[in-house]
């Protein structure tokens, strides 16, 4: 019999009931370390006594009014991601898969109006993931994505990732844009170098195309930038972000110039939920805490110890491991290993991480997360990597 939840996970036989910053409790009682938020989603940790206020107070104001009239919380968090990005507009959505439906839609339409219609096809990267809706899938084109799926949304191809000097030969007249990951998350923690994010900037705009950066999972502080792309020092066209910029709470935004924007006038999209105020009052409170030199600067600092003690873990068992990856809080151990082995024994260890392509285990932690807290996750990793390798002997 199915079960009554529609069983498109594989859940770990885990039930959390509280959570406590870096902390999570599973109904048995045990604590569990958590280098997973959610996937990238609680930068702040659990519970955080400045978000909890932030929607508590919300709550007892006003729940939803509709985007049928201004909502202050919504102007508000506008403002600050136009004040600290690029960006002169925002879009507001409720995950990172309709950032992606905007963020196509918007790219598409500015080539309509320009008198380009037959602009309209979007270069990939293999690897990728953009989110489960039609667009989302269409845009990342992996098997395990679109299988089965129907007649996927035309206009999407894809090359190979990090293969930035294909990115010439790919664009045509029909070339409307570019969407990339600056580091892909669920494709194995793969950055993109720094050179490389610049030349494909730089490609984009000698060739009239829009460059569409997919920031939900590397954005929000997470790379020890604010987004991930200013290690680069470019500017994208249209940016998603999603994941950390509700610290838990469901809300996703989509970020662009004024000029990428130009085509999207009133009545051409929409979202009953997109920019509620309970969302946006968190979202807030995340950007008053996380867009800050203080914080940012704390992140990279933990982002350097963390890294070096995983090196050390990395030269313990090289039989396990082949290496560290990524930037910043966003980190992948590359494993020989296989990588739910090591994912499983961390359960063991209540170490939670999160496997991702490319035989990965990533490493998310909350961006708050203390010394302390770095030093006993890497000693339960340490129990975990012991575990799997006396399973092998
Ligand atoms: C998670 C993710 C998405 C999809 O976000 P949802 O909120 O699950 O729809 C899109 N892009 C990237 C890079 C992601 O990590």
């Amino acid at each position: 019999m199915i079960p009554s939840v529609l069983p498109t996970y594989t859940r770990a036989p885990l039930t959390f009931v509280k959570g406590e910053g870096s902390w999570m409790i599973e109904a048995d009682g045990r604590r569990f370390l958590d280098l997973g938020a959610g996937i990238a989603v609680n930068v702040l940790g659990h519970a955080n006594p400045i978000l909890v206020e932030a929607l508590t107070a919300q709550a007892g104001k006003l729940w939803h009014v509709s985007n049928l009239y201004n909502i202050s919380e919504q102007q508000a968090l506008a403002d600050k991601l136009v004040d600290n990005t690029f960006a002169d507009t925002v879009f507001f959505t409720n995950s990172g898969t309709e950032a992606c439906e905007l963020a196509v839609k918007m790219a598409r339409k500015y080539w309509y109006d320009k008198g380009q219609p037959e602009k309209v096809e979007i270069i990939g990267f293999d690897g990728a993931f953009h989110g489960r809706s039609s667009a989302g899938i269409a845009a990342a084109g992996g098997k395990k994505l679109t299988k089965g799926f129907g007649p996927l949304l035309p206009g999407f191809k894809h090359l190979t990732w990090g293969d930035i000097a294909s990115v010439n030969d790919a664009i045509n007249d029909e070339t409307a844009a570019v969407i990339i990951e600056p580091v892909q998350g669920e494709g194995g923690i793969r950055p993109i170098a720094d050179d490389d994010l610049r030349e494909l900037a730089h490609i984009c705009k000698e060739n009239n195309v829009l460059l569409i950066l997919d920031e939900v999972q590397c954005g929000v502080g997470r790379t020890g930038k604010l987004f991930a792309h200013e290690w680069a020092g470019i500017t994208p066209d249209i940016m998603m972000v999603a994941k950390g910029i509700g610290g838990g709470f469901p809300l996703g935004a989509v970020l662009a110039s004024e000029e990428a924007a130009s085509g999207m006038t009133a009545g051409t999209h929409g979202s009953t939920y997109g920019g509620n105020p309970l969302a946006c009052a968190v979202g807030c409170a995340v950007m008053d805490t996380v867009a800050t030199p203080e914080f940012i600067a704390d992140v990279n600092r933990k982002a350097g110890l963390f890294r070096q003690k995983l090196e050390g873990l990395v030269a313990s068992y090289p039989d396990l491991f082949e290496e560290v990856r990524g930037t910043g809080l966003m980190l992948g151990l590359k494993c020989y290993a296989p990588n739910t082995d090591v994912v499983n024994a961390a359960y063991d260890a209540e170490l939670i991480t999160v496997p991702a392509a490319d035989n990965v285990v990533r490493i998310l932690p909350p961006l708050n997360i203390t010394d302390d807290e770095i030093s006993e996750a890497v000693s339960r990793l340490d129990n975990a990597a012991a575990q799997v390798a006396a399973n092998k002997d």
